[in-house]
Protein backbone atom coordinates (compact mmCIF):
# COMPACT_ATOMS: atom_id res chain seq x y z
CA UNK A 1 0.00 0.00 0.00
CA UNK A 2 1.23 3.29 -0.30
CA UNK A 3 2.45 6.05 2.39
CA UNK A 4 1.20 9.07 2.01
CA UNK A 5 4.03 10.99 1.04
CA UNK A 6 4.07 8.56 -2.19
CA UNK A 7 0.30 9.16 -2.82
CA UNK A 8 0.78 12.87 -2.67
CA UNK A 9 4.03 11.86 -5.43
CA UNK A 10 1.73 10.57 -7.57
CA UNK A 11 -1.01 13.11 -7.14
CA UNK A 12 1.70 15.93 -7.72
CA UNK A 13 2.73 13.89 -10.88
CA UNK A 14 -0.85 13.89 -12.65
CA UNK A 15 -1.52 17.79 -11.24
CA UNK A 16 -0.22 21.45 -13.26
CA UNK A 17 -2.27 24.64 -13.10
CA UNK A 18 -5.14 24.86 -15.17
CA UNK A 19 -5.22 27.46 -18.36
CA UNK A 20 -5.40 30.81 -17.86
CA UNK A 21 -8.65 32.75 -18.75
CA UNK A 22 -9.27 36.43 -18.94
CA UNK A 23 -11.84 38.11 -16.57
CA UNK A 24 -12.78 41.64 -15.76
CA UNK A 25 -10.92 43.25 -13.13
CA UNK A 26 -13.72 42.99 -10.47
CA UNK A 27 -14.16 39.38 -10.96
CA UNK A 28 -10.32 38.45 -10.06
CA UNK A 29 -10.20 39.12 -6.68
CA UNK A 30 -8.78 35.90 -5.10
CA UNK A 31 -7.35 34.42 -8.20
CA UNK A 32 -3.78 34.06 -9.11
CA UNK A 33 -2.50 36.29 -12.30
CA UNK A 34 -1.59 34.18 -15.03
CA UNK A 35 0.51 36.91 -16.40
CA UNK A 36 2.20 40.09 -15.45
CA UNK A 37 0.41 43.76 -15.59
CA UNK A 38 1.83 46.35 -16.55
CA UNK A 39 0.50 50.29 -15.98
CA UNK A 40 -0.70 52.10 -19.34
CA UNK A 41 0.28 55.23 -17.74
CA UNK A 42 2.22 57.13 -15.38
CA UNK A 43 1.16 57.61 -11.82
CA UNK A 44 1.12 60.16 -10.62
CA UNK A 45 0.12 61.38 -14.07
CA UNK A 46 0.99 64.95 -13.42
CA UNK A 47 3.62 66.71 -10.67
CA UNK A 48 1.38 66.33 -7.30
CA UNK A 49 0.53 68.29 -5.23
CA UNK A 50 0.50 66.27 -1.42
CA UNK A 51 -0.59 69.56 0.17
CA UNK A 52 -2.99 71.80 0.20
CA UNK A 53 -0.98 75.20 0.01
CA UNK A 54 0.88 77.04 -2.55
CA UNK A 55 3.17 76.10 -5.69
CA UNK A 56 6.06 78.04 -5.49
CA UNK A 57 9.62 78.70 -6.78
CA UNK A 58 11.96 77.03 -4.28
CA UNK A 59 14.40 79.63 -4.95
CA UNK A 60 12.44 82.55 -4.82
CA UNK A 61 13.15 84.30 -1.41
CA UNK A 62 9.86 86.93 -1.54
CA UNK A 63 7.37 86.53 1.22
CA UNK A 64 4.97 88.57 -0.53
CA UNK A 65 3.62 86.80 -3.27
CA UNK A 66 0.85 87.02 -6.01
CA UNK A 67 -1.65 84.15 -6.68
CA UNK A 68 -2.13 83.89 -10.09
CA UNK A 69 -4.51 81.02 -9.75
CA UNK A 70 -6.24 78.21 -7.72
CA UNK A 71 -6.01 74.77 -8.93
CA UNK A 72 -8.25 71.75 -7.45
CA UNK A 73 -8.00 68.49 -8.16
CA UNK A 74 -9.10 67.56 -11.60
CA UNK A 75 -7.75 70.81 -12.61
CA UNK A 76 -5.48 71.58 -15.56
CA UNK A 77 -2.97 74.67 -14.70
CA UNK A 78 -3.03 77.20 -17.35
CA UNK A 79 -0.10 80.07 -16.03
CA UNK A 80 3.12 78.47 -15.42
CA UNK A 81 4.87 80.17 -12.22
CA UNK A 82 7.85 82.49 -11.69
CA UNK A 83 9.11 84.22 -9.48
CA UNK A 84 6.77 87.00 -7.60
CA UNK A 85 3.92 84.19 -8.13
CA UNK A 86 2.29 81.03 -6.84
CA UNK A 87 -0.71 79.15 -7.41
CA UNK A 88 -3.21 77.91 -4.43
CA UNK A 89 -3.42 74.44 -4.97
CA UNK A 90 -5.13 71.29 -3.38
CA UNK A 91 -4.09 67.94 -2.42
CA UNK A 92 -3.79 65.95 -5.56
CA UNK A 93 -3.86 68.62 -8.09
CA UNK A 94 -1.14 69.17 -10.80
CA UNK A 95 1.53 71.43 -9.83
CA UNK A 96 1.83 73.99 -12.71
CA UNK A 97 5.57 74.54 -14.88
CA UNK A 98 7.78 76.39 -13.18
CA UNK A 99 6.91 75.72 -10.09
CA UNK A 100 9.34 73.38 -7.73
CA UNK A 101 7.75 73.08 -4.39
CA UNK A 102 4.46 73.72 -2.30
CA UNK A 103 4.62 75.39 0.92
CA UNK A 104 1.60 74.34 3.28
CA UNK A 105 -1.19 76.59 3.74
CA UNK A 106 -0.81 76.45 7.49
CA UNK A 107 3.10 77.99 6.27
CA UNK A 108 0.57 81.25 4.65
CA UNK A 109 -1.68 84.02 5.23
CA UNK A 110 -3.62 85.47 2.78
CA UNK A 111 -3.32 89.59 2.17
CA UNK A 112 -6.47 89.45 0.51
CA UNK A 113 -7.55 87.41 -2.82
CA UNK A 114 -4.75 87.69 -4.85
CA UNK A 115 -1.92 87.96 -2.67
CA UNK A 116 -0.20 85.21 0.52
CA UNK A 117 2.44 85.98 2.36
CA UNK A 118 4.45 83.29 2.97
CA UNK A 119 5.57 82.27 6.45
CA UNK A 120 8.18 79.33 5.21
CA UNK A 121 10.14 81.20 2.32
CA UNK A 122 12.95 78.69 1.50
CA UNK A 123 10.97 75.35 1.22
CA UNK A 124 13.58 72.58 -0.78
CA UNK A 125 13.41 72.05 -4.30
CA UNK A 126 10.27 69.10 -4.59
CA UNK A 127 9.36 69.67 -1.10
CA UNK A 128 5.36 68.31 -1.14
CA UNK A 129 5.97 67.60 -4.64
CA UNK A 130 5.20 63.67 -5.86
CA UNK A 131 6.77 63.74 -9.07
CA UNK A 132 5.28 62.24 -12.43
CA UNK A 133 5.74 58.51 -12.97
CA UNK A 134 7.49 58.44 -9.46
CA UNK A 135 5.15 55.70 -8.44
CA UNK A 136 4.55 53.55 -11.57
CA UNK A 137 5.56 54.64 -14.49
CA UNK A 138 3.96 54.02 -18.24
CA UNK A 139 5.41 50.78 -19.22
CA UNK A 140 6.45 49.27 -15.52
CA UNK A 141 4.85 46.26 -14.28
CA UNK A 142 2.62 46.67 -11.10
CA UNK A 143 2.38 42.84 -10.54
CA UNK A 144 4.02 40.08 -11.35
CA UNK A 145 2.44 36.88 -12.67
CA UNK A 146 1.80 34.91 -9.70
CA UNK A 147 0.21 37.25 -7.14
CA UNK A 148 -2.94 36.77 -6.07
CA UNK A 149 -5.48 39.83 -6.34
CA UNK A 150 -5.94 41.10 -3.11
CA UNK A 151 -7.98 44.32 -1.96
CA UNK A 152 -4.11 46.13 -2.66
CA UNK A 153 -3.43 44.68 -5.75
CA UNK A 154 -6.49 44.94 -6.98
CA UNK A 155 -6.38 48.72 -6.51
CA UNK A 156 -2.87 48.98 -7.90
CA UNK A 157 -4.52 47.35 -11.22
CA UNK A 158 -7.56 49.77 -11.24
CA UNK A 159 -4.73 52.61 -11.12
CA UNK A 160 -2.63 51.37 -13.84
CA UNK A 161 -5.92 50.48 -16.18
CA UNK A 162 -6.26 46.42 -15.80
CA UNK A 163 -9.70 46.26 -16.98
CA UNK A 164 -9.44 42.85 -17.67
CA UNK A 165 -6.59 40.30 -16.62
CA UNK A 166 -5.65 37.20 -17.34
CA UNK A 167 -5.86 34.91 -14.28
CA UNK A 168 -6.18 31.04 -13.30
CA UNK A 169 -9.30 30.60 -12.96
CA UNK A 170 -11.10 28.94 -9.47
CA UNK A 171 -11.10 25.05 -9.76
CA UNK A 172 -14.37 23.98 -10.84
CA UNK A 173 -15.13 21.10 -8.20
CA UNK A 174 -18.01 18.39 -8.55
CA UNK A 175 -19.01 16.83 -5.26
CA UNK A 176 -21.05 13.75 -5.75
CA UNK A 177 -21.87 11.95 -2.54
CA UNK A 178 -23.19 7.99 -2.72
CA UNK A 179 -25.46 5.83 -0.64
CA UNK A 180 -28.91 4.26 -0.76
CA UNK A 181 -28.99 5.29 3.21
CA UNK A 182 -28.74 9.03 2.75
CA UNK A 183 -31.45 11.71 3.00
CA UNK A 184 -30.84 15.48 3.36
CA UNK A 185 -31.05 17.49 6.02
CA UNK A 186 -34.40 18.28 5.05
CA UNK A 187 -35.20 14.69 6.03
CA UNK A 188 -35.88 12.99 9.30
CA UNK A 189 -33.96 9.60 8.78
CA UNK A 190 -36.10 6.73 8.61
CA UNK A 191 -34.98 2.94 9.84
CA UNK A 192 -31.20 1.99 8.27
CA UNK A 193 -30.82 6.02 6.97
CA UNK A 194 -28.74 8.45 7.93
CA UNK A 195 -28.22 12.32 6.57
CA UNK A 196 -25.87 12.97 4.06
CA UNK A 197 -22.87 14.92 6.25
CA UNK A 198 -20.20 14.41 3.49
CA UNK A 199 -21.58 16.91 0.61
CA UNK A 200 -22.40 19.80 2.89
CA UNK A 201 -18.64 18.88 4.03
CA UNK A 202 -17.23 18.68 0.48
CA UNK A 203 -18.79 21.83 -1.06
CA UNK A 204 -18.28 23.89 2.01
CA UNK A 205 -14.08 22.48 2.30
CA UNK A 206 -14.18 23.60 -1.83
CA UNK A 207 -15.64 26.59 -1.14
CA UNK A 208 -12.85 27.35 2.21
CA UNK A 209 -10.32 26.30 -0.58
CA UNK A 210 -11.47 29.22 -2.81
CA UNK A 211 -12.28 26.72 -5.71
CA UNK A 212 -15.89 26.47 -6.81
CA UNK A 213 -18.33 23.67 -6.05
CA UNK A 214 -20.66 21.99 -7.95
CA UNK A 215 -23.42 19.65 -5.57
CA UNK A 216 -24.31 16.78 -8.02
CA UNK A 217 -27.83 14.40 -7.03
CA UNK A 218 -26.91 12.07 -4.49
CA UNK A 219 -26.15 8.84 -6.32
CA UNK A 220 -28.27 5.57 -5.19
CA UNK A 221 -25.94 2.41 -5.44
CA UNK A 222 -26.58 1.05 -8.73
CA UNK A 223 -23.49 1.14 -11.15
CA UNK A 224 -25.34 2.72 -14.28
CA UNK A 225 -27.02 5.82 -12.03
CA UNK A 226 -23.40 6.26 -10.58
CA UNK A 227 -21.88 6.26 -14.18
CA UNK A 228 -24.31 8.72 -15.49
CA UNK A 229 -23.47 10.97 -12.19
CA UNK A 230 -19.67 10.89 -12.78
CA UNK A 231 -20.01 11.16 -16.06
CA UNK A 232 -21.36 14.79 -15.26
CA UNK A 233 -19.22 15.29 -12.87
CA UNK A 234 -16.24 15.11 -15.32
CA UNK A 235 -17.38 18.74 -16.55
CA UNK A 236 -15.61 19.73 -13.79
CA UNK A 237 -11.86 20.15 -13.32
CA UNK A 238 -12.14 17.71 -10.54
CA UNK A 239 -14.60 15.53 -9.37
CA UNK A 240 -15.00 14.17 -5.60
CA UNK A 241 -17.09 11.22 -5.26
CA UNK A 242 -17.40 9.99 -1.53
CA UNK A 243 -18.37 6.30 -0.62
CA UNK A 244 -19.06 2.76 -2.04
CA UNK A 245 -15.00 2.95 -2.43
CA UNK A 246 -14.46 0.54 0.13
CA UNK A 247 -14.85 -3.56 -0.12
CA UNK A 248 -18.55 -4.10 0.26
CA UNK A 249 -20.85 -5.48 -1.91
CA UNK A 250 -22.52 -1.80 -2.96
CA UNK A 251 -19.20 -0.63 -3.12
CA UNK A 252 -19.62 0.61 -6.85
CA UNK A 253 -17.84 3.56 -6.81
CA UNK A 254 -14.09 2.28 -8.36
CA UNK A 255 -16.61 0.26 -11.49
CA UNK A 256 -18.51 3.57 -12.04
CA UNK A 257 -15.39 5.15 -12.29
CA UNK A 258 -13.95 3.28 -14.60
CA UNK A 259 -16.86 2.75 -16.95
CA UNK A 260 -17.06 6.40 -17.15
CA UNK A 261 -13.54 6.36 -18.55
CA UNK A 262 -11.32 7.47 -15.51
CA UNK A 263 -7.92 5.66 -15.06
CA UNK A 264 -6.95 4.48 -11.83
CA UNK A 265 -3.88 5.88 -10.46
CA UNK A 266 -3.75 4.38 -6.84
CA UNK A 267 -6.54 2.91 -3.99
CA UNK A 268 -5.69 2.32 -0.64
CA UNK A 269 -3.20 4.61 1.04
CA UNK A 270 -2.04 3.70 4.46
CA UNK A 271 -3.29 6.07 6.39
CA UNK A 272 -5.95 6.22 9.45
CA UNK A 273 -8.49 7.63 8.68
CA UNK A 274 -9.36 7.48 5.11
CA UNK A 275 -7.35 3.78 3.95
CA UNK A 276 -10.12 3.61 0.98
CA UNK A 277 -9.21 6.60 -1.05
CA UNK A 278 -9.36 6.09 -4.45
CA UNK A 279 -7.64 8.56 -7.13
CA UNK A 280 -7.49 8.61 -10.62
CA UNK A 281 -7.45 10.44 -13.63
CA UNK A 282 -9.69 11.55 -17.07
CA UNK A 283 -7.69 13.02 -20.02
CA UNK A 284 -9.01 15.88 -21.69
CA UNK A 285 -7.70 17.81 -25.11
CA UNK A 286 -5.47 20.01 -24.37
CA UNK A 287 -4.52 20.50 -20.96
CA UNK A 288 -3.83 18.76 -17.73
CA UNK A 289 -6.25 15.70 -16.88
CA UNK A 290 -9.06 15.99 -14.54
CA UNK A 291 -8.11 14.85 -11.18
CA UNK A 292 -10.84 12.36 -9.44
CA UNK A 293 -11.02 11.35 -5.50
CA UNK A 294 -13.07 8.51 -4.27
CA UNK A 295 -13.15 9.45 -1.08
CA UNK A 296 -14.07 7.20 1.97
CA UNK A 297 -17.63 7.42 3.14
CA UNK A 298 -17.27 7.79 6.74
CA UNK A 299 -16.87 11.69 7.37
CA UNK A 300 -13.88 12.01 9.36
CA UNK A 301 -12.53 9.65 6.44
CA UNK A 302 -13.47 12.06 3.82
CA UNK A 303 -12.41 15.18 5.85
CA UNK A 304 -9.12 13.92 6.62
CA UNK A 305 -8.23 12.77 3.03
CA UNK A 306 -9.85 16.31 1.20
CA UNK A 307 -7.09 18.16 3.45
CA UNK A 308 -4.53 15.66 3.01
CA UNK A 309 -5.01 15.29 -0.69
CA UNK A 310 -7.65 17.32 -2.31
CA UNK A 311 -6.52 20.53 -0.97
CA UNK A 312 -3.09 20.59 -2.26
CA UNK A 313 -4.01 19.76 -5.23
CA UNK A 314 -6.40 22.37 -5.71
CA UNK A 315 -3.77 24.85 -4.83
CA UNK A 316 -1.35 23.72 -7.33
CA UNK A 317 -4.65 23.92 -9.78
CA UNK A 318 -5.26 27.51 -9.19
CA UNK A 319 -1.82 28.41 -9.34
CA UNK A 320 -1.43 29.06 -5.40
CA UNK A 321 1.39 26.67 -4.98
CA UNK A 322 4.02 24.94 -7.05
CA UNK A 323 3.62 21.22 -6.05
CA UNK A 324 0.88 18.89 -4.34
CA UNK A 325 2.80 18.77 -0.68
CA UNK A 326 1.21 19.45 2.55
CA UNK A 327 2.41 22.08 4.68
CA UNK A 328 3.19 20.98 8.45
CA UNK A 329 4.10 22.87 10.52
CA UNK A 330 4.83 22.21 14.74
CA UNK A 331 3.84 22.48 17.49
CA UNK A 332 3.89 20.89 21.27
CA UNK A 333 1.81 18.37 22.95
CA UNK A 334 -0.54 19.98 25.64
CA UNK A 335 -0.87 16.30 27.20
CA UNK A 336 -0.08 12.99 27.47
CA UNK A 337 -1.47 10.85 24.75
CA UNK A 338 -0.43 7.35 23.35
CA UNK A 339 -0.91 6.18 19.49
CA UNK A 340 0.03 2.14 19.16
CA UNK A 341 0.80 2.46 15.60
CA UNK A 342 -0.17 0.52 12.40
CA UNK A 343 -0.69 2.82 9.84
CA UNK A 344 0.32 6.65 9.73
CA UNK A 345 -2.25 8.50 11.17
CA UNK A 346 -3.49 11.97 10.84
CA UNK A 347 -5.58 12.58 14.07
CA UNK A 348 -7.84 15.61 14.37
CA UNK A 349 -6.88 18.51 17.13
CA UNK A 350 -7.20 21.49 18.60
CA UNK A 351 -3.93 23.87 18.23
CA UNK A 352 -4.34 26.59 20.86
CA UNK A 353 -2.64 30.39 20.08
CA UNK A 354 0.31 29.10 21.59
CA UNK A 355 0.82 26.14 19.19
CA UNK A 356 0.01 23.54 22.23
CA UNK A 357 -2.23 20.98 20.46
CA UNK A 358 -4.96 19.78 22.60
CA UNK A 359 -5.62 15.76 21.46
CA UNK A 360 -9.08 15.78 22.88
CA UNK A 361 -11.27 12.87 22.66
CA UNK A 362 -12.49 11.05 19.69
CA UNK A 363 -14.18 8.01 18.44
CA UNK A 364 -13.00 7.26 15.12
CA UNK A 365 -13.80 7.52 11.26
CA UNK A 366 -17.56 7.69 11.87
CA UNK A 367 -17.33 10.11 14.49
CA UNK A 368 -18.20 13.47 13.09
CA UNK A 369 -20.06 15.20 16.00
CA UNK A 370 -16.73 14.38 18.01
CA UNK A 371 -14.10 16.44 15.47
CA UNK A 372 -16.46 20.00 15.86
CA UNK A 373 -13.42 21.18 17.72
CA UNK A 374 -10.83 20.30 15.64
CA UNK A 375 -8.68 22.86 13.81
CA UNK A 376 -5.81 20.65 12.83
CA UNK A 377 -4.39 17.17 12.30
CA UNK A 378 -1.66 15.93 13.85
CA UNK A 379 0.48 13.51 12.07
CA UNK A 380 1.47 10.57 14.14
CA UNK A 381 3.89 7.60 12.99
CA UNK A 382 2.91 4.54 11.80
CA UNK A 383 5.18 2.97 14.62
CA UNK A 384 3.77 4.66 17.23
CA UNK A 385 4.26 7.00 19.73
CA UNK A 386 3.96 7.92 23.14
CA UNK A 387 3.29 11.64 23.46
CA UNK A 388 4.63 13.95 27.11
CA UNK A 389 3.86 17.03 27.35
CA UNK A 390 5.47 19.48 25.12
CA UNK A 391 6.95 16.79 23.13
CA UNK A 392 7.06 18.36 19.39
CA UNK A 393 4.38 17.04 16.58
CA UNK A 394 4.21 17.82 13.41
CA UNK A 395 0.64 18.67 12.44
CA UNK A 396 -1.72 20.47 9.07
CA UNK A 397 -4.10 23.12 9.83
CA UNK A 398 -7.25 23.12 8.60
CA UNK A 399 -8.45 26.64 7.26
CA UNK A 400 -11.44 28.26 8.36
CA UNK A 401 -11.49 26.04 11.19
P1 LIG B 1 -19.32 3.32 2.29
O1 LIG B 1 -17.87 3.45 1.96
O2 LIG B 1 -20.19 3.82 1.19
O3 LIG B 1 -19.67 1.97 2.72
O4 LIG B 1 -19.58 4.29 3.51
C1 LIG B 1 -18.88 4.12 4.73
C2 LIG B 1 -19.68 4.72 5.84
O5 LIG B 1 -19.81 6.11 5.63
C3 LIG B 1 -21.09 4.17 5.99
O6 LIG B 1 -21.39 4.10 7.35
C4 LIG B 1 -21.92 5.22 5.30
O7 LIG B 1 -23.23 5.24 5.75
C5 LIG B 1 -21.18 6.48 5.64
N1 LIG B 1 -21.42 7.48 4.62
C6 LIG B 1 -21.25 7.30 3.28
N2 LIG B 1 -21.57 8.40 2.62
C7 LIG B 1 -21.94 9.31 3.54
C8 LIG B 1 -22.35 10.66 3.47
N3 LIG B 1 -22.48 11.29 2.30
N4 LIG B 1 -22.63 11.31 4.62
C9 LIG B 1 -22.50 10.69 5.80
N5 LIG B 1 -22.09 9.43 5.92
C10 LIG B 1 -21.82 8.73 4.83
MG1 LIG C 1 -21.99 3.41 0.51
Amino acid sequence: MLTVDQALELIASHTARLAASRVRLRDALGLVLAEDVVSDIDSPPHNKAMMDGFAVVASDRASTRTIVESIMAGDVPRRPIRPGTVARVMTGAPVPDGATAVVPVEQSELVDDTTVRLSWVDPPVGKHILKQGSSVAVGQCVAKAGTTVNSIVMAALAEAGAAVVSVVPRPAVAVLATGNELVSVDDRPAAGQIRNSNGPLLVSAVVEANAAPVELPVGRDDLAELTGLVTQGLAADVLLVTGGVSAGVKDLVPGALTAAGVTQAFHKVALKPGKPIWFGIAPREGGPPRLVFGLPGNPVSSLVCFQLFVRPALAVLAGVSPKVELELQTGKAAGEFEYRGGREMFRPARVDKEGRIHLFDWHGSADLAGVVPANCLVRLPSEGVKLQPGDSVAYLAIPGA
